[in-house]
C-alpha cells in the first residue's frame, strides 16, 4: 500500500466534485486530488445511461454559471450531451490530471492527533491510502441504487436491471418486460421501451403528477444568438431561475397556489389516455408538489398502448418466472426493470466516514436523521465539507445553483483557514442545531409535510432532511462567506504550543 499526503481530497467527480476542483484551482490550491470510482467525469450523468435519460431542468439553467454552453442542442438536455458538457468543462480546466479514476473510497477517518483525514481506497484492485487536511464529500445523493426489498426477487430466473446500472447490451426488442416504479427515471424509460418491447407491465405504487415537457431542438440561429448576443443566455437563465423560485415559494409556503399545476397535469392525462378507468388509475391522490413534479408528453400515451398494462395491485412476490400481485395474478416476464430510486437518507457512504469520536456519519445520524450546518459541515467531523449535504436538495430547480453556492462557501473556508493558520474547524453543536431548527420550522407549512404523500425526501423517522425549503437565493446569501463564528477552530500555533499529540486547543472564534 502506498500513502501520500495532500491538502485537500475530493471524493466524487460529478457536478459538485468537479466544481470544487475548478474553484480550488482558481483559488491557487494545487495540492488536491479527486477520487472517483468511475472512469471519467459526470457522476450521476455518467452512470444513468438508461434509454431516454434526460434532465427536466431547462438546459440553460442546468449548467455552471461560469461555463455557460451556447451550443445546447435542445431546450432540455439529454444524458449524453450533459455528460459530454461536464467532461468538456473538466478538460478546459485541465482537471483530469488531478483525478484518480477507478478509485473506490472504502474508509475515511479523522485523526485527532495529526489533524488530518486518512482516506483508504482501492484502485485497480490494490489498496491505497492518502491523508488530507480537508476532505470534501461530493458523492451526490443519487449515487447508490435502491434495489427493492421484494420477496423472491433474488430467485428470478431472467434479468433484473436497475435504472442507474443499465445493461446496454441487453436487447429489449420483442421481450416481455416488467417495470417497477413510476418516478422520474421510470417515466423516461417506459416510453422508450414501449417502442420496442413485445409486452410491458408497469407496476405503479403511487401515481405521480406529470406536466407536459416543452422540449424542442434549438435552431442554429438560436445557438448563434446564445453565443454572440451579449447577455442573452444569462437573461434566459435568469428568467427560468426566477420562474422556478415562484414554484419554490408555493411549495414552501402556499401549496394551494400550485393548483394550476394540478390542472395542467389533469389536462395532460385527458390528452394522453382514452380509457376512463386508466385515467382514474393514473390520477394522483396527493397534493401536487409533495413528490417531484414530473415532465413528460409520452408517459400517458405509452400507458395507453395495447402492448402496455398498468398494474396497480401491490407486488406480493417475485417468482422464478415473473411477478405475482396481491390479488394472486401472476405475470411472467423475461426482464424486470427496477426504477426504484436511490439510498438517499441511508446511503452506504455514510458507513464509511468516521469523525473525531470514532463514530460514522451513519451512526451519528441514526438518532435524529441527517443533519449538517448549511448542508456542509457536521459537528464532530472536523475539516469535512459535504457538497449537496443534508437539507440542500431541490424538487423544482437546478441543483447546480445549490452546488455553486456551496462552492462559494468552500472557497471562503479555504481563504480564511489559510490566512489565519487554522488547521481544524468543527461546527459547534449549537450552530448546527439552530440551523436545523430553522429548516424544520420553515418546512411546517410546506407541501412536502402537508401534501399527503410518502417520498424519498423523508427519512425513516418521517423527517424531511433532504430538502432546502424556500428560495434558493436565500441559501446563496447564507453561504456567501465562511462564518467562522459558528465553528470551534484550532490554529497551527495552538497545535504547536499544545504539543503534536495533545488534545486540540480550541477557541470559538
Ligand atoms: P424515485 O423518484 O425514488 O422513484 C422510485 C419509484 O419506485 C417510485 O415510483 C416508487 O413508488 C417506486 N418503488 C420504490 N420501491 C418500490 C417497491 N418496493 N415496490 C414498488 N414500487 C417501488 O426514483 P427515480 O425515479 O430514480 O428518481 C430519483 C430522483 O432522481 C428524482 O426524484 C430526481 O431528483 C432524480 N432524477 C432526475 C431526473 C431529471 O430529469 N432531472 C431524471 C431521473 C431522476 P412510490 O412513489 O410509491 O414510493
Amino acid at each position: 500500500m502506498t500513502t501520500h499526503d495532500v491538502e485537500i481530497a475530493i471524493i466524487g467527480a460529478g457536478f459538485s466534485g468537479l466544481g470544487a476542483a475548478i474553484k480550488l484551482t482558481q483559488e491557487g490550491v494545487e495540492d488536491y486530488v479527486l477520487l472517483d470510482r468511475g472512469h471519467d467525469f459526470g457522476g450521476t450523468w455518467r452512470d444513468n445511461v438508461y434509454p431516454g435519460a434526460a434532465c427536466d431542468v431547462p438546459s440553460h439553467l442546468y449548467s455552471y454559471s461560469f461555463a455557460l454552453n451556447p451550443e445546447w442542442s435542445r431546450s432540455y438536455s439529454h444524458q449524453p450531451e450533459i455528460h459530454q458538457y461536464i467532461n468538456s468543462v473538466a478538460n478546459e480546466h485541465s482537471i483530469g490530471e488531478k483525478a484518480l479514476f477507478g478509485s473506490e473510497v472504502t474508509h475515511a477517518e479523522w485523526n485527532e492527533d495529526l489533524r488530518h483525514w486518512r482516506i483508504d481506497y482501492t484502485r485497480d484492485g490494490k489498496s491505497e491510502s492518502l491523508t488530507a487536511r480537508t476532505l470534501i464529500g461530493g458523492v451526490g445523493p443519487l449515487c447508490e441504487p435502491n434495489l427493492p426489498d421484494i420477496e423472491g426477487i433474488e430467485s428470478f430466473g431472467g434479468t433484473v436491471v436497475h435504472s442507474a446500472r443499465w445493461d446496454e447490451d441487453y436487447d429489449f426488442a420483442g421481450k416481455r418486460v416488467a417495470v417497477i416504479g413510476t418516478g422520474a427515471s421510470a417515466i423516461q424509460i417506459v416510453p422508450q421501451l414501449g417502442k420496442v418491447v413485445g409486452h410491458m407491465d408497469v407496476y405503479q405504487r403511487t401515481a405521480p403528477w406529470i406536466i407536459p415537457r416543452n422540449e424542442r431542438p434549438y435552431f442554429s440561429v438560436e445557438n448563434w444568438a446564445f453565443k454572440n448576443v451579449p447577455g442573452l443566455q444569462s437573461a434566459i437563465r435568469g428568467g427560468i431561475y426566477s420562474f422556478n423560485e415562484l414554484v419554490a415559494a408555493g411549495m414552501t409556503w402556499a401549496p394551494k397556489a400550485l393548483k394550476p399545476v394540478e390542472l395542467i397535469s389533469r389536462a395532460n392525462i385527458l390528452r394522453g389516455i382514452r380509457d376512463p378507468q386508466l385515467r382514474e388509475a393514473v390520477t394522483p391522490k396527493f397534493a401536487v408538489g409533495c413528490k417531484r413534479i414530473l415532465k413528460s408528453n409520452e408517459w400517458y400515451p405509452t400507458l395507453d398502448q395495447d402492448n402496455v398494462e398498468l398494474v396497480t395491485d401491490g407486488i406480493a412476490r417475485v417468482t422464478k418466472t415473473g411477478i405475482v400481485t396481491n390479488d394472486g395474478t401472476a405475470r411472467d416476464v423475461d426482464v424486470i426493470v427496477v426504477a426504484t430510486g436511490f439510498h438517499v437518507t441511508d446511503s452506504p457512504v455514510f458507513d464509511t466516514i468516521f469523525g473525531a469520536e470514532g463514530k460514522s456519519l451513519a451512526e451519528v445520524w441514526s438518532v435524529g436523521g441527517m443533519q449538517a450546518y448549511k448542508g456542509s459541515f457536521v459537528h464532530g467531523f472536523p475539516n469535512l465539507m459535504l457538497l449537496i449535504g443534508p437539507s440542500t436538495g431541490l424538487g423544482h430547480t437546478s441543483m447546480v445553483y445549490m452546488i455553486e453556492s456551496q462552492l462559494n462557501y468552500l472557497v471562503d473556508y479555504v481563504r480564511k483557514t489559510r490566512a489565519r493558520g487554522i488547521v481544524r474547524v468543527d461546527v459547534t453543536q449549537e450552530a448546527q442545531d439552530a440551523f436545523n431548527k430553522g429548516i424544520q420550522d420553515a418546512l411546517t407549512s410546506s407541501v412536502w409535510v402537508n401534501g399527503g404523500c410518502a417520498s424519498w425526501y423523508k427519512d425513516e423517522h418521517g423527517n424531511i432532511t433532504v430538502l432546502w425549503p424556500g428560495f434558493t437565493f436565500s441559501f446563496r446569501q447564507q453561504t456567501r462567506s465562511f462564518d467562522i463564528a459558528a465553528y470551534d477552530v484550532t490554529t497551527a500555533d495552538e497545535t504547536a504550543a499544545a504539543g503534536e499529540t495533545a488534545s486540540p486547543v480550541t477557541v470559538n472564534a
